[in-house]
């Protein structure tokens, strides 16, 4: 790279969305520093379910999906819950999410989320193999389990928008699934196989791995909060941190997961993220082993099997970014988990909370922004932040070399909802 192309670029936040974004940006010879308040830390990306659910391209807000949203709100053991109190500062992002669920809007969400999605494994091989990660690396695809064919009947237009975007998806009758799982109680009764999925054995190892691999490979990582952005000539050209550095740049990305919205308003762009809070226990000694990645459809969690026990996990909450968790949430996923695998231990577990930074139509932001054009932004990948994190970070190295994207970018403006 000559002289004149190489850039300094600055990265906030170390989630998978920053570390994939930053290695991409250094395979093409730039300068890159990562920002990161708390490796490892609050974050969301590294306590997850871990999926790489590259068959996921159905957005959250589905025609109809309203009315069975009072009788989840209501179920102290359903998907769902909304703190009362941050009602207000919901509705707005409510407003819109029902507003992405017109059968017109969802179809065409598919479509862009299948062309993103469509090297989610391709974009992730060089960078874990570089970091030494392949055996992280699960690909034994998924398997969605029903408690009847009625509630697989319910879930028709998803399955068949899903098959119509080019993905695969096998109908699983109840001695199948138990061929695939043989621990599933009599709960379980039919399913769909999906073998373009894989997962994580363990997302904190794959973050910790790949920031090594950062500095490794030459980038500079620094332990600090980004509070403030400088102008030069109307030109955002530093950062000033919470411990008084001033880091200059001359293109900035931002990866600030739900924390996002408040740095791009600082740049002058609005953009409804909103998290959705997620549970999830870690069980050191489950008792029983699951060969796939197993998803239950009508009670909405998913079991994962990781190289530290089995991760029970799921649940959307609406409560902001500062609010307490609600660990009861993670108690009331482990009772349903022990519905279907009766054999299953609950004891011991490592509870843990995470905010997925959601957009109200389920398309991440991957996008420069709309007021500096040394500017971009990469967050908003709510439930699919693991399984998009090779690709956006691919692109973003793309959007800031000048190379096109490998698929339409439109969908996934900054501007979108304004
Ligand atoms: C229960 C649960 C299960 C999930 N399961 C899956 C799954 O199976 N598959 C999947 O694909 N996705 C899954 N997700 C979603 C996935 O975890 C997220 O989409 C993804 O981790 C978001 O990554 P990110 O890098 O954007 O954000 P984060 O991981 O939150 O990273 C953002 C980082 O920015 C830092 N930061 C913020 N502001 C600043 C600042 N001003 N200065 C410096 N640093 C800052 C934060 O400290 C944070 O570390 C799950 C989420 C939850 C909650």
């Amino acid at each position: 790279m000559s002289a004149g192309t190489k850039k300094n670029i600055l990265v906030v936040g170390s989630g998978i969305i920053g570390l994939c974004s930053a290695s991409y940006l250094l395979k093409d010879g730039h300068s890159v520093t990562i920002v990161e308040r708390d490796p490892l830390g609050d974050g969301a990306s590294c306590g997850n379910a871990g999926a790489i659910a590259a068959t996921e391209i159905v957005p959250f807000a589905l025609p109809g999906l309203w009315k069975d949203v009072p009788g989840w709100l209501l179920d102290p053991l359903g998907p769902l819950s909304l703190r009362l109190t941050y009602l207000p500062k919901f509705l707005p992002w409510l407003y819109l999410f029902l507003k992405s669920s017109s059968h017109q809007q969802v179809e065409k969400t598919a479509s862009a989320m299948s062309a993103y999605l469509k090297t989610a494994f391709d974009d992730y091989a060089p960078l874990l193999g570089e970091a030494g990660l392949q055996s992280l690396l699960k690909t034994e695809g998924s398997l969605t389990v029903y408690k009847s064919e009625k509630g697989r009947e319910k879930d028709s237009y998803y399955w068949d928008l899903t098959r119509r975007n080019g993905i695969e998806a096998h109908n699983l009758s109840r001695s199948e699934i138990l061929e695939r799982e043989p621990q599933l109680g009599e709960l379980a009764k039919c399913g769909v196989y999906t073998p373009h999925w894989g997962h994580f054995a363990n997302p904190a190892d794959l973050i910790k791995g790949l920031a090594e691999q950062f500095t490794r490979n030459g980038g500079t990582y620094i332990t600090d909060e980004i509070e403030h952005i400088e102008h030069q000539d109307n030109r955002p050209s530093s950062a000033i941190t919470k411990s008084g550095q001033n880091i200059a740049f001359d293109q900035l990305v931002i990866c600030a997961g739900a924390w996002s919205a408040r740095l791009a308003k600082k740049l002058g762009d609005s953009f409804p993220l909103d998290t959705e809070r997620g549970y999830n226990t870690t069980l050191p000694t489950p008792g029983i082993d699951l060969n796939n990645m197993v998803l239950f459809a009508e009670d909405k969690f998913v079991a994962t099997p990781m190289n530290i026990g089995l991760r029970i996990g799921g649940a959307v909450e609406f409560a902001g970014i500062e609010a307490e968790p609600n660990y009861k949430r993670c108690d009331a996923l482990l009772t349903l988990a022990q519905n279907y695998m009766p054999n299953l231990n609950g004891a011991g577990g490592t509870k843990w909370m995470g905010r997925r930074p959601s957009t109200p139509d389920s398309v991440p932001v991957i996008s420069q922004s709309s007021q500096h054009t040394n500017v971009h932004y990469a967050f908003g990948h709510g439930h699919l932040g693991i399984t998009g994190g090779a690709v956006t970070g691919r692109t973003v190295a793309d959007m800031v070399s000048g190379r096109s994207a490998s698929f339409d970018l439109n969908p996934f403006s900054i501007n979108r909802f304004n």
